[in-house]
C-alpha cells in the first residue's frame, strides 16, 4: 500500500506545554475529590492520549470506563447528529463520574454526554477537556476542567485526528485549508 501524504500542521501547544498544564489539571482534580473513589470515562477516540497521561497523575482510586460517540465522520465540520457507537460497561448509579473529552467545540457532543450520563444517576458528573474553542461553544454548557483555551481553528495531534490521521503527533497544530 502506499504512503499517504499528509500535511504538517502550524505547531500550537509543544508535547511539554501540554505535559505541564496536565499535571496542573490534575492537582486540581486530586484536590477536588479527596476522599473520594471516580470512575473516569474516556471518550473515544480522540481522548485517549489525553485520558492516559491525566490518569497517571491522579492519586484517588480509580475505575476507567470507555464511551465512544461520532458525528464529524471524515469533514473537518460535525455533521450536528451525535451518535453513541460504544458504551461504558457497568452501572453508574451512584458513582463520581469525570468525563474526560479531548476538545469541546460547539458543545454538542459533551451535551448529549452528559445528559446520557445524568440519567442513570451517578452521584456526581464532571466534565474534563484538555482544549475548549469558547467562540464556537452553542450550548450551556460548563466544564469544570479545561486545558486550554485555543481559537475557532480546526487542531489535530495529540489524540485529535483529521480522516482518521495525525492523532499520533506528540503536540497540537492547527490544519490549515
Ligand atoms: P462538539 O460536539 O463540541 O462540536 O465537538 C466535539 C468533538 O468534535 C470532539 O470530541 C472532536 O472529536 C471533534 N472536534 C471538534 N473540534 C475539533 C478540532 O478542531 N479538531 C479535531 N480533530 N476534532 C475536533
Amino acid at each position: 500500500m502506499e504512503k499517504e501524504q499528509i500535511k504538517t500542521p502550524r505547531f500550537l501547544l509543544s508535547e511539554d506545554e501540554i505535559k505541564g498544564r496536565i499535571k496542573i489539571m490534575a492537582d486540581e482534580i486530586n484536590h477536588d475529590y479527596q476522599g473520594k473513589d471516580v470512575t473516569a470515562i474516556c471518550i473515544l477516540k480522540g481522548g485517549m492520549v489525553f485520558f492516559t497521561d491525566l490518569i497517571r497523575f491522579l492519586k484517588m482510586p480509580l475505575r476507567c470506563e470507555f464511551l465512544a460517540t461520532s458525528s464529524y465522520g471524515n469533514d473537518k465540520k460535525s455533521s450536528g447528529e451525535v451518535k453513541l457507537t460504544m458504551d461504558t460497561k457497568y452501572p453508574l448509579e451512584g458513582k463520581h463520574v469525570l468525563v474526560v473529552e479531548d476538545i469541546v467545540d460547539s458543545g454538542l457532543t459533551l451535551s448529549y454526554i452528559l445528559a446520557l450520563l445524568k440519567a442513570r444517576n451517578p452521584a456526581s458528573v464532571k466534565l474534563c477537556s484538555l482544549l475548549f474553542k469558547p467562540a464556537s461553544l452553542k450550548r450551556d454548557l460548563t466544564v469544570d476542567y479545561v486545558g486550554f483555551k485555543i481559537g475557532n481553528e480546526f487542531v489535530v495531534g495529540y489524540g485529535l485526528d483529521y480522516a482518521g490521521l495525525y492523532r499520533n503527533l506528540p503536540y497540537v497544530g492547527v490544519l490549515e485549508e
